[in-house]
Parts: structure tokens; sequence; C-alpha cells
């Protein structure tokens, strides 16, 4: 008998989303080829509480504006948490600015604000916080601190669609946020991706560097004449209208990924090792179940990914600390981010994930804890 597999994610399609995509492929060209674009960046951001949203063709792609547009210039140092995906630092590098590891929470897994402090240099430009797997970021103490020594502070809320911090959605608190709509996260547009601010100077800067240096406050007959070169990091019509339905059903979607973590958290109620941790104040969207196995458990992480692997169920590691990759420098005294990153895994948290599939994936942590 052939299994079926368990995804660790994929997207939740209706016929909403369906119908959404239809219209816009047999009607969405010529004087409408922007009206789905238009509306998704109207409707994120009336969910995000900010007031202007630019949708891009990745979140890659919208870190990179977003440093742009907040100054950020080759031999600025940026300061990271050194456990994030790839995607949060190489925009610093494109720039030729330095990327500058800190290390990250034990409860949380996201940036420690004390170690922002003792990282800080003259050089200092910009902090990039990531909420990550779901996980909120400490926020007043890091806007607080960027006050102090007037840095900027950009959100990557690629993993925090839906968090929120004291009653604020997360993304919509530091100088500018951004959010992927991969096919693994919470909302999907195909790929893409969008960059949020309040800061209309910022807004209207990322706009023209998204168009190819096209600024349309230039007058008509200037229309092919730019004054600086730009980027191409647009959302075509049709991944928005994707995106118009998927953020209709925001709501539902964070809610069962609430629901799904609950499920992991009930069944893996005895397990030596932690879960995603939702500070008071905050709400955690769970984007990624993670557990993190206690010290006191030898967890040899490549045989679980193998007992996984013949039960067809998706697992993935918890991320290796950036700095330890060979095309940084090391830095171990990130603790923290050393200490724990073999011992992380990220659980299966599909929409339509059903409980006895949750049970399934607990089971067989059980059985490889208890040999
Ligand atoms: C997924 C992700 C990104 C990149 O998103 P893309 O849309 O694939 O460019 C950036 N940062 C974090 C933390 C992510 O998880």
């Amino acid at each position: 008998m052939s299994l079926k597999i368990i995804p660790i994610n994929k997207p939740s399609i209706t016929e909403l989303e369906i119908s959404y995509v239809n219209d816009a492929i047999s009607t969405g060209w010529g004087e409408k080829c922007n009206d789905y674009i238009y509306k998704f960046q109207n409707d994120f951001a009336e969910y995000q509480q900010s007031k202007f949203a630019l949708a891009t063709s990745s979140c890659t792609g919208a870190i990179h504006l977003a440093l742009m547009a907040l100054g950020i210039k080759a031999g600025d140092e940026v300061i990271v948490p050194d456990i994030t995906w790839i995607a949060t630092v190489e925009p610093v590098l494109y720039i030729g600015a330095k990327p500058v590891f800190v290390d990250i929470l034990r409860d949380t897994w996201c940036i420690d604000p004390e170690k922002i402090k003792t990282a800080i240099t003259p050089k200092t430009k910009a902090i990039i916080v990531v909420h990550l797997y779901g996980n909120v970021c400490e926020m007043d103490e890091i806007m607080q601190i960027a006050k102090d020594y007037n840095l900027v502070v950009l959100e990557d809320a690629a993993e925090g669609l839906g968090s929120e911090y004291k009653g604020k959605k997360a993304g919509s608190i530091g100088d500018a946020g951004v959010f992927s709509f991969h096919g693994t996260k919470t909302m999907t547009t195909g790929e893409g991706g969008i960059l949020v601010t309040n800061n209309e100077t910022v807004f209207e800067k990322a706009k023209v560097l998204n168009d190819h240096g096209r600024n349309p406050k230039d007058p008509e007959n200037k229309m092919f004449w730019m004054r600086e070169y730009g980027y191409k990091y647009k959302m075509s019509n049709l991944q928005a209208a994707l995106g118009c339905a998927q953020i209709r059903r925001i709501d539902e979607l964070v809610e069962k990924k609430r629901q799904i973590f609950n499920w992991y958290t009930t069944l893996l109620s005895n397990i030596p090792g932690q879960l995603n941790f939702e500070q008071t104040d905050t709400k955690n969207s769970y984007w990624l179940p993670t557990l993190v196995f206690n010290k006191s458990l030898i967890f040899k992480r490549d045989s679980f990914f193998e007992l996984c692997k013949l039960n067809k169920v998706d697992s993935r590691p918890f991320f290796f600390p950036l700095s330890s990759l060979p095309i940084f420098e090391d830095k171990k005294e990130n603790i923290i981010a050393y200490d724990m990153y073999a011992r992380g895994i990220n659980l299966p948290s599909f929409h339509d994930i059903t409980f006895e599939e949750v049970s399934k994936v607990c089971s067989l942590v059980k059985e490889f804890i208890n040999g």
C-alpha cells in the first residue's frame, strides 16, 4: 500500500480563489491590467492597518526595495538575527552593506534586544527583525533602541502574517514591513510578496525603484525618460487576483493555523521539548509548528528525518545559524543559536491537515524519542 505524503505546507485553495483567478485571466487585461494589483494592495494595507502597500514578485524583492528606500547604502552595517531564512539577509549583500548577526532569545527564538545594543557601531544603520515561525519579536524594546541610536527597523514578517504585538499586526510596527506569499506561507499568490509602511516618502521611493526608476511625477512626455535606474519586482495582476481571494479568507486561514498548533500542543504535552512560544500581549499565528528538544535528550536529527521519509511525513530542520554558512564568518558567541539549532524540527501545518494526520506525526515523534 502506498502511503499518502503529509506535506509540510501547501496552500488552501477554494472556489473563491479559482473564480478570482478565472476572472483575472479572462478579463484582467488592457485598461484593467492593474485592477487586481491595486485592489490587493488596498485590501492588504487595510488588514495590516498600514497606510501604504506595494505588491512585489517576492518577499526577497520587497526586502531589497525596502532597504534601498530606507536609505541603506554600501558599507552600512545592518543588524539581523542569526537564525532566519537566508532571504532576510541576501538583499543586504545586494546593496553591498554588511549583515551583523545577533543571537536569539531562548523562548521566542527571535532576535535578542540586549544583544542588538552590543552589536551597534557607528556604521550601523538598520535592524531587520524576523517574526520566526509566527513567533513575535520584542517590538517595544527594539523600537526604543532604534530611536536611541537613530536606526531604522525593517520587520521581515514573511512568517508572521496574522501575528500581533500589543494589538498591532506584526509587520506594521517598524519603519517598513515585508511579507511573502510563497506557496508554503500562511497565504499565497503562487510566488509574491508585499512591502507595507506608514511613511509616504519610503513608499514613493520604493515605488519608483520598483518601476525601473520611472517617476510618476515626471511629465507625460518623459514617460520613457528615467532620472535614475531601478529594478522590477512587480507582482502580476493574475497573482494579485489570487491574493485578493486569500486576503478575504485571512482570518479563517490564521485561525486554522492556531487550531493545528493546539492539536500539536495537546498531543505533544509530555515531550521533553518546547514548541513555539506566545508571550502575553501577543498573538502567535503559528505559521510553522516547531519543536526544540531539551538538551538532556540525545536527539539525532538526521535519523529522525529518515524515519519521517520512510513514513511519508515531510518535516524540516530548524535553520542553521546563518553565520555558520561558508559565505559568512563564524559567530560562535551567538551561544543560543549555535546551542539549539540542531535540536529543532518543523512539523506539517498545511490548512487542510486532519487531526488524524497530526496524530500520526506526533506518534512518529514519540516513537523516535522513546526509541
Ligand atoms: C519565505 C521567507 C522570505 C522570502 O520570501 P520569498 O517570497 O520566497 O522571497 C523571507 N524571509 C523569511 C523569514 C521567509 O520565511
